[in-house]
């Protein structure tokens, strides 16, 4: 198809070129009659032409946007899969009543320490690590930053500092 569509381009070319010798010479009235219906003809020809052209170019974007949203689909299925096959190994925590965390099984005597995740993304098939965002003297706060979810958590306050108040 792409040959034949550039054989045509071509043809298109070359009857312009022969049209541009034509007009310089000179004929008898009839003939340069029948010229300039030809050259007509081929100015019709060459808005076709860019029709086409256009036409293909649009195409062309078209097959690179289709070809990269295969691409992506194809990624996140296999995320899809991964995820669905790694779902067992992982559990809910609570780390203080109503503040719970996505962790890998097995962790829990050292929950603390091991990395969370955040619940929410996690039954949406997505693994998000719930970072540190700030820290006072008497909480630690966190967040989701895939989905916004935050929770902050106190800080055990040390048994000298409760001395001074009873004092
Ligand atoms: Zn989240």
């Amino acid at each position: 198809m792409l040959g034949k569509l550039k054989l045509f381009i071509e043809f298109v070319s070359f009857s312009s070129s022969i049209i541009k010798k034509l007009e310089k010479l000179q004929l008898n009235p009839e003939i340069t009659e029948d010229i300039k219906e030809y050259k007509s003809t081929v100015i019709n020809m060459q808005t076709i032409v860019i029709d086409i052209q256009q036409f293909v170019a649009n195409l062309q974007l078209e097959n690179s946007q289709v070809k990269e949203k295969l691409k992506s689909a194809k990624i996140e299925c296999s995320e899809l899969k991964k995820h669905s096959l790694e779902e067992n190994d992982y559990e809910i925590i609570s780390l203080e009543p109503q503040i719970n965390v996505t962790i890998k099984k097995g962790q829990i005597s050292s929950a603390q320490n091991s990395v969370w995740y955040c619940p929410h993304c996690f039954n949406k098939k997505k693994k998000s690590i719930i970072n540190k965002i700030k820290e006072n003297s008497h909480e630690k706060h966190y967040k989701c930053n895939e989905c916004n979810f935050n929770f902050a958590i106190k800080k055990p306050q040390k048994k000298i500092e409760q001395g001074m108040f009873t004092r």
